[in-house]
């Protein structure tokens, strides 16, 4: 590899591809229809934050909201599914139904969405940051259960690109210790692990139907579980749920200040739709995702993240790649990954190199400051508790961050194989130069 040669776009030579890149375009006819729809029955949510019903508004929300959440039960063999209006609400719900905060610990993952590690804290739980594998990006078990004290009483773990966490250490290490797992599937929707749709897993599985996710209505989300008690405290936690209780007689009232996190029957409609497509959609893209890497393996600097769970049944575990992650070995390639890419790039490629930065290094973390005076750090009840917020807390998140990773982002619809192969041409030529 010469990476002065003129050739390369990056010295002025011509670039591979100058055709644009397109985003993540997933709806069509069938969505502009069941919108249609929606407007011309005049209700655009039905909800209302009471039980006292008022038809056609109802504490469960309208005919679309309950269809997505009732098809998504059974697209995912699961109870209850509880519709938000984001992860992020998704999240802090699944904090608040599992009653965790004051005192409490929740191992979250580094190298993910910054939300996750919000989420406890919204309650005043503190986040504890374990380190994840540099195979499947996500939460590794031997990380997670040298963190466990006493007061670790929640662990939120993310299928991270949409590779399947390593559920079974977690669960035995949530069963042994009494801890409450919640999945984010915000990246993962489909993905299985063992043969187990990703999500039904833990004890709460929320996905994301934001506009970049795999399908997505603009802004939403569906959280599952197989509790009643946690269904119902969901719904609560969405709806205003202070105002509800006491007519109820429901008594675990703790954390049951209920938000406005309510999808509308807009979005609901979209998300019907898009349910619809998921699995084709997903082939669709796993196409490009393997073509792509099968392209990879010619060059020994490049090692795709995609865990095998050693199961004995074949294919069980189904990674479904929300965009295709992959770690370049700058000892093995001779160059560091910034000139790599930066190459690569020139010739009309956009390779992201690594994702976020871990995130306790934020200022939120450095600082110890959430909400006024310090807390839910300077609470008496979580005095105490030592967290790890510094450089080198997560030693594989950061050399992925920094070193290793990089994202390719093409492999989404509606690109094709023919977008791949401009993808590997353009790696092909700069490694070749
Ligand atoms: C996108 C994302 C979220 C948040 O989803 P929203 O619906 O945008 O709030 C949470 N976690 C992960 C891993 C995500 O990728």
């Amino acid at each position: 590899m010469n990476l002065k040669n003129s050739q390369l776009a990056i010295n002025g030579g011509k670039p591979v591809r100058t055709k644009i890149w397109i985003d993540n375009f997933t709806c069509g006819e069938e969505e502009k229809r069941a919108l249609a729809e929606v407007i011309d029955s005049g209700y655009l949510s039905k909800f209302e934050g009471s039980h006292t019903p008022d038809p056609p508004f109802s504490f469960y929300g309208g005919e679309k909201v309950q269809k997505l959440e009732q098809m998504w039960c059974e697209y995912y063999a699961c109870q209850y599914a509880v519709s938000m209006n984001s992860a992020t609400s998704g999240l802090y719900a699944a904090i608040g139904a599992l009653g965790l905060g004051f005192g409490d610990e929740v191992i979250v993952s580094p190298y993910t969405m910054s939300a996750c590690a919000v989420a406890p804290m919204i309650y005043g739980a503190i986040p504890i940051f374990a380190d994840i594998s540099l195979e499947s990006g996500s939460l590794m078990p031997e990380a997670i259960e040298k963190l466990i004290t006493p007061r670790t009483k929640g662990i939120l773990v993310v299928h991270q690109f949409g590779i399947p966490a390593e559920m079974d250490g977690i669960m035995a290490l949530a069963k042994k210790h009494n801890i409450k797992v919640i999945e984010d599937c915000a990246q993962a929707h489909g993905a299985k692990y063992k043969g187990k749709p990703v999500g039904t897993i833990g004890d709460i599985g929320v996905f994301s139907l934001n506009v970049n996710k795999t399908i997505q209505t603009g802004e939403g989300a569906v959280c599952v579980t197989n509790d009643e008690d946690l269904r119902y405290r969901l719904a609560l936690i969405r709806n205003h749920g202070e105002a509800v209780v006491g007519a109820a007689g429901y008594e675990n009232i703790t954390n049951i200040l209920g938000f406005n996190y309510r999808m509308t029957e807009l979005q609901a409609a979209v998300a019907i739709e898009q349910l619809k497509k998921l699995d084709h959609m997903t082939e669709l893209r796993l196409e490009l995702v393997y073509s792509f890497a099968e392209g990879l393996k010619k060059y020994d600097c490049f090692v795709p993240l995609q865990k095998c769970h050693n199961c004995s049944c074949e294919n069980a575990c189904k990674p479904t790649f929300y965009v295709f992650p992959f770690r370049y070995l700058p000892k093995i390639g001779g160059v560091s990954r910034k000139e790599l890419f930066e190459a690569v790039n020139a010739e009309g490629m956009m390779f992201y190199q690594g994702y976020v930065r871990p995130l306790y290094l934020q200022p939120i973390y450095q600082q110890k400051k959430a909400f006024k005076h310090g807390y839910p750090f300077a609470a008496s009840e979580n005095k105490d508790i030592r967290t790890n917020y510094f450089a080198g807390a997560c030693p594989n998140a950061e050399q992925l961050h920094y070193e290793e990773m990089v994202i390719n982002e093409h492999i989404r619809l509606p690109h094709t194989l023919e977008d791949v192969q401009d993808i590997l041409q353009a790696i092909d030529k700069v490694l070749n130069s």
